[in-house]
């Protein structure tokens, strides 16, 4: 295979050979657009050139002679006679790395191209320019001194001519390597060739190959072009633009030009550039042609192009096209307007959107340019997506309606919930993505930043320190729950929506996914939002999260420390009725769609009171004193809640609580007229570990649905079955199956059990295994499928061995993060559940997992 190939020659040889540049640049020659002439050194030539320990091997040096020889054919100049050529190098990777070198320009001139050039172009200054910048240029990036040597003497070189300043620019450059600046043009093309091979491999480079986890051995190659001239004369000029808006997604040309200037001079910002809109007056031609040639890239590329160009002389070459950055607004909007335009077809617009970056669609972002000069305090985990702005609250109280409040908490627990609910973000201290703060903050989509350690607040709660600084209560900070980012003071917002296009984008996902994708909802206004946003179910319902509102928690504290089974059913009583409400407006409000009830599961450190006011209150509603209160708290009190009395273990103590909440679904049902097989209601257990465990409550609450039916003289349907976050439970998965009518996988707890991490404090080292890259991501936020997912297909196998058909879902936070669902979908699950406001990136997901699928 060749090493080298002219852009005439290279059809067909695809990025990997060619570079992303050199491969676009070979494809617009083919389709016969204006690019001036060139060739391209493939990354193949890279590869031989780092196994012949860093040097060009005499067939390499051959074959680009060749090349050059060739090249000075086609463009009819060479480096030697009156038509002077000159050339670029650029660095082209198969992927685009803004980390590496850049661009060389001017290539081929010497003292006497100079003079040649000056002679036909009867424009000394101009020539000069070009010299001295690609001295300036060469210097730099091949020989890496530093540029202000150059600038300084330009600075202060008064009344010098422009010859003399040649001189001293080739006397650093002797000064700095101890070798006179190459004259010879092939020896200046090699050396530019050299050191971008070379530039593959410094430090900056592979740092964001890490990052982005590019292949090494990719090597880069390395575009050679015929130089055009912007700064040719006042017809000539050079520019930057997308095919549209990058920020917006209108379709309308975006970018910028300048006139005499070249490529850099754009991004130098010496100059002002003008918007590629007043082209239309000034260059009319010039600005329909490119207009056109857009339109052309964009067609053929099926995508938005960022395009590089030049106009020497008044003639338009295209430089360079690859698809354009945008925002994530003008991700949905671009993709969805080009299947109506006929460019691309669904699944293509489908396969365009970054699930990443999608919640910044709705949830908003920080406008970017308020960023500048804003202080960053401190930096926690991106708990829950989205920004806010408000005052610091630092306790629920402080929190008052109306008012734009950040709430920071050391952990948020249930009697934070209203204050949550009234905050416009949330920050703590502790806790992960998991956790129980951000789990709620996602449930009520409101921003979130969890784990943020550096924060320690006072105890006087009234301020809290972070990296040296004092914020007080009723300060401003500004919170990203993206990336977990605290900033002082306020910065602007952009705000979020669920646009049009997004919406339909939505409803084409819906032709190809094939998972379902359920919500965790527990309040009716979760419904609301879930189904606004396109759930086709609720995956679950966490009932202890009911309780959480108002007074709610009373009723369950009450149940909780209830001495006696007497004390415990008057409490059951009233959960009773207030269960029944809520069940009665969620049914009401899900209209028949499948509904997942999971029993309770309340970790009990999350419901005792914690302090005196509240023990007292309690004492009082249950006529003890605070002592027996205060004494009972300590005998529930456990050293490891999270493994402790919680799930399915608090109905082997007492069956009395599942069985009402049982009660509670199947009136509820029937009194909304629910009527038989048409019912989906699941009822769920949680945290089962063995099959024993499990027919024990089963029994009782099938006993129990058979009194309603009787007292209720109805019958509907309904399945009962388990969720899977144990792994003794995913082992005995077959004997589980017998018994259970789905398995919904609790990704939380599994996670957490099969890596015996807490998920509440997991931040405290998470982040340095991924630094030391002993982690790649944190397993509570994308499934560990190597380890807990091989107990989640163990016991898929083992369920189905026993029951082909039994439902399988997911319902922990891995069931909103694409990796998973992709996962998930791979695995053939019947749905997954996440937040409401997750749900249109799970469905974003789903589809694009089912297309990729599909492509194989
Ligand atoms: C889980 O463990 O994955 C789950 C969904 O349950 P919870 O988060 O309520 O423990
Ligand atoms: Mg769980």
């Amino acid at each position: 295979m060749k090493n080298i190939y002219l852009f005439s020659e290279g059809n067909g040889l695809g990025k990997l050979i060619l570079g992303g540049k050199g491969a676009n640049l070979v494809e617009m020659k083919r389709i016969g657009l204006p690019i001036p002439n060139g060739m391209v050194v493939t990354t193949t030539a890279c590869k031989n050139y780092f196994e012949s320990k860093n040097s060009l091997s005499r067939e390499m040096i051959e074959e680009i002679d060749v090349a050059i020889e060739k090249l000075q054919k086609e463009t009819k100049k060479s480096f030697e006679g009156e038509n002077s050529l000159l050339v670029s190098v650029r660095s082209g990777a198969p992927v685009s790395m803004p980390g590496m070198m850049d661009t060389i320009l001017n290539l081929g001139l010497n003292d006497i191209a100079v003079q040649r050039l000056i002679q036909k172009t009867k424009n000394e200054k101009f020539v000069y320019e070009i010299y001295l910048r690609f001295i300036e240029m060469f210097s730099e990036i091949v020989k890496g001194i530093p540029r202000e040597k150059f600038v300084k003497v330009k600075k202060f070189s008064n009344g010098k001519s422009e010859k003399e300043i040649v001189e001293i620019f080739k006397n650093i450059y002797w000064i700095e390597t101890g070798e006179f600046f190459p004259e010879n043009p092939k020896e200046q093309i090699k050396m530019a060739i050299e050191s971008i091979f070379n530039s593959w491999n410094n430090e900056r480079a592979k740092i964001y190959r890490q990052l982005q986890g590019i292949d090494e051995s990719m090597g880069t190659a390395v575009v050679i072009q015929e130089m055009v001239f912007g700064n040719y004369n006042e017809l000539s000029g050079t520019g930057v633009a997308f095919t549209r808006n990058p920020s917006t997604g209108e379709n309308l040309l975006f970018g910028e030009y300048l006139l005499e200037a070249q490529g850099e001079d754009i991004v130098a910002g010496i100059r002002t550039p003008n918007s590629i809109q007043s082209m239309r007056n000034q260059l009319p031609k010039i600005y329909d042609e490119f207009s056109e040639i857009g339109k052309l890239l964009e067609n053929h590329y099926g995508d938005m192009q960022d395009i590089e160009f030049t106009i020497e002389n008044g003639k338009l070459f295209i430089l360079q096209t690859r698809s354009g950055k945008r925002s994530p607004n003008a991700a949905v909007k671009i993709a969805v307007d080009m299947v109506k335009e006929g460019v691309i077809t669904k699944d293509k617009a489908i396969m365009m959107i970054d699930t990443e970056l999608l919640p910044q669609v709705f949830n908003g972002t920080f406008e970017e340019s308020d960023l500048a000069g804003k202080k960053l305090l401190g930096k926690g985990l991106p708990g829950s997506a989205g920004v806010a702005v408000g005052k610091v609250a630092l306790s629920t109280d402080m929190v008052k309606e109306g008012e734009s409040v950040i709430l920071v908490r050391v952990e948020t627990s249930p009697e934070d919930i209203k204050g949550m609910s009234l905050a416009k973000g949330i920050v703590t201290v502790k806790g992960g993505a998991t956790s129980h703060g951000a789990v709620v903050a996602r449930g009520m989509g409101k921003c979130c930043v969890t784990g943020c350690e550096s924060i320690k607040i006072d105890c006087s709660e009234k301020f809290f320190h972070i990296n040296g600084e004092k914020i007080y209560e009723g300060d401003i900070i500004s919170i990203n729950g993206y990336n977990g980012e605290i900033y002082k003071g306020e910065v602007k917002l952009k705000k979020g929506e669920i646009s049009e296009e997004l919406k339909e984008l939505l409803e084409w996902c819906k032709e190809f996914k094939k998972l379902e994708i359920r919500m965790n909802a527990d309040t009716p206004s979760d419904v609301l939002v879930g189904r606004e946003f396109g759930a086709e179910g609720i995956g679950l319902c966490r009932t202890e999260h009911m309780f959480f509102e108002d007074e709610k928690i009373w009723s369950v504290r009450e149940m909780i420390i209830a001495n006696t089974k007497e004390e415990r059913e008057k409490a059951l009583e009233k959960l009773l009725k207030l269960q029944k409400i809520d069940f009665k407006n969620m049914l009401h409000k899900m209209d028949g769609m499948p509904m997942n009830i999971r029993l309770l599961d309340p970790p009990f450190h999350e419901f005792l009171p914690k302090n005196e006011k509240d023990i007292n209150k309690l004492a009082q509603q249950l006529k003890k004193t605070s002592l027996e209160i205060g004494t009972r708290i300590k005998e529930l009190k456990e050293e490891n809640p999270m493994l402790g009395h919680r799930g399915c273990r608090l109905a082997i103590t007492f069956p009395e609580i599942y069985e009402m909440q049982a009660r509670a679904i199947i009136e509820s049902a029937i009194e909304c007229g629910y009527e038989g097989s048409s019912c989906e209601i699941e009822i769920m257990i949680p945290f089962i570990g063995g099959i024993s465990e499990f027919k024990y409550i089963k029994e009782g609450i099938l006993k129990e649905i058979e009194k309603v039916f009787k007292e209720k003289q109805k019958t509907i349907s309904y399945k009962l079955g388990t969720m899977m976050e144990l792994p003794r439970a995913c082992l005995i998965a077959n004997e589980i199956a017998e018994e259970s009518a789905f398995f919904s996988f609790g990704t939380n707890d599994l996670t957490q059990t099969t890596y015996g991490i807490s998920r509440d404090d997991s931040i405290k080292f998470i982040d340095h295994y991924k630094a030391k890259n002993i982690m790649k991501r944190d397993p509570f936020q994308s499934i560990d499928t190597r380890g807990v997912g091989k107990l989640i297909e163990l016991a898929k196998e083992l369920g189905q061995s026993v029951k082909p058909d039994i439902k399988i879902g997911v319902c922990g936070e891995h069931g909103g993060d694409p990796k998973s669902i992709e996962y998930f979908n791979e695995l053939g699950f019947s749905y997954v559940s996440c937040s409401p406001f997750r749900v249109p990136i799970a469905i974003v997901a789903a589809a694009q997992s089912a297309i990729q699928k599909r492509m194989g």
